[in-house]
């Protein structure tokens, strides 16, 4: 009789476990999963993806009014069905969860539909009770959205009740200037809230591109959005009309119908049982890792966003495939953490890889910068006053490209191309050698003066 239940005990079925369960299953090991929520995790099931069909949903509000201007006639106020869309998003996200909950299945593999708790090395308990044990544990267990501590903090939502409301509210305050923020402002926008970004510091989007961001902010401030900078919560009012009014640091009070908290997320690891095997976490509570996804303890691993080294689905998908591959494949495989590109889909969205110009002038030294300030074609029919930008950085030794940095039309589709390039450390001359394909926004990056 085998040691264990499972050669393999995965908690959480998100982007990461998932891959890990069913590759370890097609190479042979013996795999249960165990999910408290929903197949498919934050990425499927309130995250990326719904996140996504609700910005082409938000998109047609601008495409509707361009429209008038290539020739279509639109009523003058088209009218906008919240519920029709989040009931097809959310079907879609079913079809998803079932295709995921099929595949960890068809490989072989054993899904458990409650939350389990690691209570030794080799060991998990159910909700129920139930101890299961395994030779290798796999922690996946994602992250969850931030709620700053504030009095009446709880009038608050997170991304995770965003799609569930009942209907657009006619004002919205978003705590945060990151990625969700900025994601939800744009979509809440379009379909017509009067939006207000707030945030404890003076910028968005820290991390990206200086002049690509500050692009961002000024096409946002053009479209109606407001900011408040340097402000943190004071505290949350719930008014007798149901209104909520927000008190903050450095500003006058505003009155909304929806606060939203987009600022940041962390690891899913309070009450894991981490101490009864001697995981260590840090002080965010992710869990330590070794670069082959190793915890401090021998027979636990770790992938995604509960390690918190990239919190990016394609990331946890990686680490999940290069631990089972490495475990049960007899592959030696590491996830390469360099040059990942990254998306948001603010409207208009940014598209990003490698290194900002600031971080090219701290780490190279000498350093040159090519850019393309426009107006795309389509922009310029419609009469819409939006410019995109594209910044090309490169080693001024070596003329290799180091870093492109976008704000236009469909930047996330054109950089997860041009990342190929700048993975494979291209130089501006060999960007230069390839032929504009015209008439094309993407073009400019073989363009760039
Ligand atoms: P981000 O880390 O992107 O942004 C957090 C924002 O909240 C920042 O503006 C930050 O301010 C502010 N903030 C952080 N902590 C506090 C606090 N205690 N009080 C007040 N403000 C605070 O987090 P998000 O929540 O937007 O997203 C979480 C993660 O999810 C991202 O890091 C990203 O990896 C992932 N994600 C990726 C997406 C994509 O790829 N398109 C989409 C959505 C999420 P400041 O930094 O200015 O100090």
């Amino acid at each position: 009789m085998a040691e264990y239940d499972y050669d393999l005990f995965v908690i959480g079925a998100g982007s990461g476990g998932t891959r890990a369960a069913r590759v370890a299953a097609a190479h042979g090991a013996r795999v249960a999963v165990a999910e408290e929520y929903r197949v498919g995790g934050t990425c499927v099931i309130r995250g990326c993806v719904p996140k996504k069909l609700l910005v082409y949903g938000a998109h047609f509000a601008e495409d509707l009014k361009d429209a008038q201007r290539f020739g279509w006639k639109v009523p003058d106020a088209p009218e906008f069905d919240w519920k029709c869309l989040t009931t097809n998003v959310f079907a879609e996200v079913d079809r998803i969860n079932q295709a995921y909950t099929t595949t960890i299945g068809n490989a072989g593999g054993e899904i458990i539909h409650q939350r389990a708790t690691v209570s030794g090395p080799n060991e998990v308990t159910l909700a129920d009770g139930t101890k299961k044990t395994a030779s290798t544990i796999l922690i996946a267990v994602g992250a969850h959205p931030v709620v700053p501590e504030c009095p009446g903090h709880e009038h608050g939502i997170t991304s995770n009740e965003a799609f569930h409301l009942d209907a657009v509210p006619r004002r919205i305050l978003i705590a945060g200037a990151g990625y969700i923020a900025n994601e939800f402002a744009g979509i809440f926008h379009q379909l017509g809230s009067h939006v207000i970004l707030m945030n404890r510091s003076k910028e968005i989007l820290r991390g990206y591109d200086l002049q690509i961001r500050d692009r961002l902010l000024q096409i946002s401030m053009m479209k109606g959005l407001e900011f408040r900078f340097d402000a943190t919560f004071q505290g949350i009012e719930r008014g007798e009309d149901g209104c909520l009014t927000v008190s903050m640091s450095n500003h006058e009070p505003v009155t909304v119908d929806t606060v939203m908290f987009a600022t940041g997320r962390l690891p899913n690891t309070r009450g894991l049982g981490l101490e009864s095997a001697g995981v260590e976490v840090d002080e965010l509570g992710a869990i330590k890792v070794d670069a082959d996804n190793r915890s401090t303890c021998p027979s636990i691993y770790a992938v995604g966003d509960v390690t918190n080294r990239i919190q990016l689905t394609p990331i946890a998908i990686r680490e999940g495939q290069a631990f089972a591959d490495n475990l049960y494949g007899g592959k030696a495989t590491r996830v390469d953490y360099d040059c990942v590109p990254s998306a948001v889909f603010s409207h208009p969205p940014i598209g990003a890889v490698g290194m900002t110009e600031a971080e090219a002038r701290q780490k190279l030294g000498s350093v040159r910068v090519y850019s393309s300030d426009f107006r795309p074609m389509k922009n310029v029919l419609a009469n819409r006053d939006e410019r995109a930008l594209y910044k090309m950085v490169c080693d001024g030794e070596t003329d290799r490209v180091v870093g492109i940095h976008m704000i236009g039309p469909d930047c996330p589709e054109i950089i997860q191309a041009a990342a190929v390039a700048v993975k494979a450390g291209l130089t501006k001359a060999q960007f230069d050698a390839c032929v504009a394909l015209h008439p094309t926004m993407a073009e400019e990056l073989v363009l760039l003066k």
